[in-house]
């Protein structure tokens, strides 16, 4: 596909400074999308990606931060004038058993992983309804349910975002904006293996790959290419919809043996 109608579309993407995110900014990029990549702490790996791929200008902010998604948006409004693609992608992972709940933890991930997907919305959406355009939320496999350990509270956060989604595809597809979902699981990027040891790495990857129906893990440019997909017109008549791209995990509650 060459996505032609990517081609001088303005897409706002958070949390693109490391893994899915910095891939879904550059697989933009690389149809001649203008792509703002959004940071909170990585200055580091934010300016290396703006070296790395043209086109892609990176913008620092908390998502979690209403103000701060303000001045953000604000800022594109002024330099760019338009919105056409929203992807919410900024999260984190806590992990904890239910009966190990610490309120300080969840609130940070949910204001992270919920609220910030709704602030970004909020202030982006005014742009959007001019023109139309696509919001992706990056959810997770776990927001539709996995048997994997300690994701009862990320979940949740996950599964607000897939209810989200419906919720605003609902609302919004009379200014012609679509809403849809990208559920990932397992996927190799500092959130699943960073600060392990390679056999850990190694362990953990093959607990993935078994519970597979294709027997693999995913890579930051699989969920990529299908945020592409949703983000162009090539996906015009999707709206209101979640795509699990998990390999087929055989652990999903919803359709266990
Ligand atoms: P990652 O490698 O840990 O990267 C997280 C990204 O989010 C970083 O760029 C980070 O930026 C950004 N971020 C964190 N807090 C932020 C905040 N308050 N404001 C703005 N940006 C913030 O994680 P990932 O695996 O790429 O995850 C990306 C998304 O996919 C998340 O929503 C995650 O829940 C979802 N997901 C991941 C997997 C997986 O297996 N990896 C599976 C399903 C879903 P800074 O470093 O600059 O703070």
């Amino acid at each position: 596909m060459t996505y032609e109608d990517l081609n001088g579309k303005v897409v706002l993407v958070t949390g693109a400074s490391r893994g899915i995110g910095r891939a879904i900014a550059i697989e933009f990029a690389r149809y001649g999308a203008k792509v703002v990549a959004n940071y909170s702490s990585s200055e580091e790996k934010a300016m290396e990606l703006k070296r790395a791929q043209p086109g892609i200008e990176v913008f620092k902010a908390d998502v979690s931060k209403r103000e701060e998604v303000k001045k953000m948006v604000n800022a594109i409004a002024s330099s760019i004038g338009r919105v056409d693609v929203l992807v919410n992608n900024a999260g984190m992972l806590w992990l904890s058993p239910f009966e190990e709940f610490d309120e300080q933890q969840f609130e940070r991930m949910w204001n992270v992983n919920f609220m910030g997907a709704v602030y970004v919305t909020l202030e982006a959406l005014p742009h959007m309804k001019k023109n139309g355009g696509s919001i992706i939320n990056i959810a997770s496999n776990a927001g539709i349910g996995t048997a994997a350990y300690g994701t009862t509270f990320y979940a949740i956060t996950k599964a607000a975002l897939i209810m989200l989604t419906k919720r605003l595809a609902f609302e919004l597809g009379r200014y012609k904006i679509r809403v849809n979902a990208i559920a990932p699981g397992w996927t190799e990027t500092d959130m699943t293996i960073g600060g392990r040891s390679p056999e850990e790495i190694m362990q953990l990857e093959s607990s993935f790959r078994n519970r597979s129906e294709l027997g693999d893990v995913g890579t930051p440019e699989d969920v990529a290419r299908l945020a592409v997909y949703l983000g162009s017109d090539y996906s015009r008549f999707m709206t209101g919809q979640v795509i699990v791209i998990d390999g087929g995990r055989i652990d999903n509650l919803t359709h266990s043996v």
